[in-house]
């Protein structure tokens, strides 16, 4: 029996497992999935959390519950490092495994060391954890009513930190000041123009001041004693004039790395860190190793660089279950990776988001939300899933009007 291996239980991991599981196997492999958490996080969705707009197993299903009904075996555990020669891979508790195919689909982390007091002071938010650390931080934050408003300040205006500004705003009120600090002279660069009108418009609305072409230099405590005291040190780039402001809150969305287990790899990458891979997604000298979502540098069938998204990532998951597939039972030809760009999606706020999609089409507001989320609770992994989430949201507002206030 061969013995796949799949390292990470993201978009590019999970949902890699759950397509072999489906494939008709002459001989069923054993699949392995790995993952340091006990939940897959659908991270577009992270922000729902703050607002309590969903809730969290909603958004961070168990993988237990998800692999229940597959031949899917999950570990949980920590991979330390990955041999590639052996074909053996290495978890933090000592235990291993041995591999015939492996899937490398570790994803991103925010990089904290980006300026001094940023992993000491800032938030950052990306799992689950994150997220939960941050919703008790508010609540605190809240309580504390004779205070003056919250400052909060958010280092980044790419798509994680205008949707941060924007719930933040619309939990918080009046309760807090938001700063959206950006270094570009452009909020979500890169993004469509219609999306970006709509998201300024979303911050006007709302009250966040963005500050654009300024640089987050430092952040450090106030004083020893209050560690939600904190002095923001900000610069203008066109200035020299350093300003450091007083704030209780700083979220970190600034930049993505890969973990330091694809770092230690002795493999081609590029600048960023990134594998490079063959349209297939085969690592060039090991074609049974195959590595997608933000840990890959994909240049597709058409030569399109292909963006580190949920997006790209769950499309390459069906590429990367064929071809490997493929590989291992010689049956039919690996495919090269295409990818099909369906356009962007951000929410902007409670209840609120806008989309762009192909041909300049555009849906913004209430419409733009439901959208979205429909959109999203049929990407979700598995049909009970989705069937949970979509009946959760349509009795929620029922039963939640029964409950006493
Ligand atoms: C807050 C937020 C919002 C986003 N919103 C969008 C959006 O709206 N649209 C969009 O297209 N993209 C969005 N993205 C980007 C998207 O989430 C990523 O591009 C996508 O998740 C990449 O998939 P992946 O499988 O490579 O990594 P991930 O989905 O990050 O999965 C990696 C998995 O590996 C596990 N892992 C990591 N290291 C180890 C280790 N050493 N041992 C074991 N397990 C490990 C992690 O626990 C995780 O489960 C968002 C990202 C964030 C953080």
């Amino acid at each position: 029996m061969s013995r796949l291996c799949i390292l990470g239980g993201g978009f590019g991991g999970l949902y890699t497992a759950l397509e072999l599981s489906r494939y008709p196997w002459s001989e069923p492999p054993q699949i392995t999935l790995v993952d340091r958490q006990d939940r897959f996080v659908f991270s577009p969705l992270l922000y729902e959390l703050l607002t309590g707009e969903m809730e969290p197993w909603e958004v961070a299903p168990r993988f237990r519950d998800l692999l229940s009904s597959t031949s899917v075996q999950f570990v949980q555990g920590s991979v330390a490092s990955v041999d590639l020669k052996s074909k053996r891979v290495m978890l933090a508790d000592g235990r291993s495994l041995d591999y015939d195919g492996l899937v490398l689909a570790l994803g991103g982390e925010t990089p904290l060391d980006r300026v001094p007091g940023a992993a000491e002071y800032a938030f950052p938010f990306r799992t689950l954890a994150d997220a939960q650390r941050l919703r008790t931080h508010l609540g605190f934050l809240e309580e504390q009513q004779e205070q003056p408003p919250i400052q909060l300040a958010i280092a980044g205006g790419g798509a994680s930190g205008v949707e941060l500004a924007c719930k933040l705003a619309d939990r918080l009120g009046v309760r807090a000041q938001i700063r959206l600090i950006e270094l570009g002279s452009q909020i979500l660069s890169g993004f469509a123009e219609s999306s970006r009108v709509a998201a300024q418009q979303a911050l006007q609305d709302r009250g966040v001041q963005v500050e654009l072409r300024t640089q987050v230099l430092r952040i450090e405590a106030a004083n020893e004693k209050q560690k939600d005291n904190l002095l923001l040190h900000v610069r203008r780039i066109d200035s020299e004039a350093v300003a450091a402001d007083p704030v209780h809150t700083v979220l970190w969305t600034v930049g993505t790395q890969v973990s330091a287990v694809i770092r230690a790899l002795d493999l081609p990458k590029t600048e960023q860190g990134r594998l490079q891979v063959l349209p297939t997604l085969q690592l060039p000298s090991f074609p049974t190793v195959f590595a997608l979502g933000d840990v890959a540098a994909v240049v597709d069938a058409e030569g399109q660089r292909v963006p580190a998204t949920a997006q790209a990532a769950f499309q390459q998951a069906s590429y990367c279950a064929w071809n490997l597939w493929a590989v291992l039972t010689q049956e039919r030809p690996l495919l090269p990776f295409r990818y099909l760009s369906l356009g962007e999606m951000l929410s902007l706020g409670v209840d609120t988001a806008v989309l762009s999609g192909l041909g300049g089409f555009t849906l913004a507001g209430p419409l733009g939300y439901l959208a979205r989320r429909l959109i999203y609770l049929v990407r979700m992994p598995t049909l009970e899933h989705q069937l949970k989430v979509g009946w959760n949201w349509i009795s929620r507002p029922f039963w939640e009007g029964l409950l006493p206030r």
